[in-house]
């Protein structure tokens, strides 16, 4: 009786140890698990031994504003990316190339004016707006063709003078050239010499020609002789007037100022401009010898640069049939004319 107590005392006892090692140690491979997490393996609860791998984060991408985080434990993993912002332009904000959000204001265009051949254009994205001005062509002129007044493009030609292409007896510096006009006595008689111009100067002015803004003074001598025995007979009368090469029609003043100075009028770039004429007194006059000889200065004072005025000689039969000197170019340019252009 007395060993069976014994025994199932030692019993008890062996049970209760047996029971506290299952209850307090892993000695029976009993170990209690807690479930693995994203950084660390399954690992018992009571002694802390780990079995497996730990999960691993589940990461989710990372955007423009998001950080990457682990969708299980919530751990943030890397920075948000940030925006990738593309550059503005003329009609467009900056935009994240990513997420698409906006930053500021489109540029707006930067529209150079329209010209004559284009129309408005940005000078950042090449858009156009509305449509060319197209040229603005002048009339032409006598010096000039139809010119944009904007681009100055050039269209055809100048207007034809009105001499263009016809004959004319031109006179040269230094070269007599044979002159028939009437006899003094009796004005229907022809009577033939030479005129002569001595010399031409471009001046701006001086005491006899009065100068001018904007004007320069052509000065010529003018030498008449007339020696043959129709002269020496008859005398001479000459007849002299101002013309234009550009327009036969330009009248000449029929009186002078108190200055000597015979208005006319010349065609200049299209604007009609006033110019002036002026007969100094003869320098000789009269007989010397046989030789009817007269030598003076005629000026005339034009813009600077123009090109058209013409002394002319011409027959006074024309001059008496009309009744007057000066008569405009148109009436007196025949064959027997003999022309100088101031140029
Ligand atoms: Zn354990
Ligand atoms: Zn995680
Ligand atoms: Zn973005
Ligand atoms: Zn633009
Ligand atoms: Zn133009």
């Amino acid at each position: 009786m007395k060993r069976i107590a014994l025994w199932t005392g030692v019993g008890l006892m062996a049970a209760a140890a047996v029971a506290a090692l299952l209850l307090f140690t892993c000695v029976f491979g009993n170990h209690t698990y807690r479930a693995a997490t994203c950084t660390e393996p399954e690992a018992c609860t009571r002694c802390g031994k780990t079995r497996g791998e730990p999960l691993g984060h589940d990461e989710s991408a990372a955007a423009c504003e998001a950080p990457a985080v682990c969708r299980r434990c919530g751990a943030v993993l890397s920075a948000p990316l940030g925006h990738d912002f593309l550059p503005a332009d003329c009609e467009h904000p900056q935009i994240c190339a990513r997420c698409g959000i906006t930053r500021g204001e489109p540029l707006g265009h930067v529209f150079a004016p329209a010209t004559c051949t284009a129309p408005e254009i940005c000078t950042r994205c090449g858009i156009t707006r509305g449509e060319p001005l197209g040229h603005d062509m002048t009339a032409p002129t006598f010096q000039t063709p139809a010119i944009c007044t904007r681009c100055g493009l050039k269209d055809g030609e100048a207007l034809p003078p009105a001499l263009l292409g016809k004959a004319l007896n031109e006179l040269a510096v230094g070269v007599p050239a044979p002159y028939t006009t009437a006899g003094y006595e009796d004005r229907d008689v022809d009577v033939t010499g030479t005129v002569e111009i001595v010399d031409h100067r471009v001046i701006s002015g001086d005491e006899t020609f009065p100068a001018r803004e904007g004007y320069e003074w052509h000065v010529v001598t003018v030498r008449l002789v007339f020696s043959g025995e129709d002269a020496q007979q008859n005398g001479m009368q000459s007849a002299m007037t101002y013309g234009d090469y550009y327009r036969t029609d330009a009248e000449v003043g029929t009186t002078v100022d108190e200055n000597g100075l015979r208005p006319f009028v010349v065609e200049y770039y299209g604007t009609r401009v006033q110019c002036w004429q002026k007969t100094c007194e003869d320098e000789e006059g009269g007989w010397f010898g046989h030789e009817l000889r007269y030598t003076w200065k005629e000026g005339v004072l034009v813009p600077c640069g123009y090109d058209g005025t013409l002394l002319i000689f011409y027959h006074y039969r024309l001059a008496k049939d009309a009744d007057r000197l000066f008569l405009p170019a148109g009436k007196v340019l025949d064959e027997n004319a003999l022309v100088f252009r101031f140029r």
